[in-house]
């Protein structure tokens, strides 16, 4: 099954979720360094996935 959201953390700590097709970049709300980038398929994620949310 496809993986809709993931639920990420960032090297500073910050938990975020997001989409796992995001189409466009997605910052940190704290640190607002590059926490995800879209690929064209599933995002690829630059901080830690913790869950993986269907
Ligand atoms: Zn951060």
């Amino acid at each position: 099954m496809m993986t809709k959201f993931l639920k990420v953390k960032c090297n500073c700590g910050t938990e975020m979720i997001i989409f796992g097709n995001a189409t466009t970049k997605i910052d940190c709300n704290g640190c607002k360094e590059t926490l995800a980038e879209p690929t064209g398929g599933k995002v690829h994620v630059l901080g830690k996935v913790i869950e993986e949310m269907e």
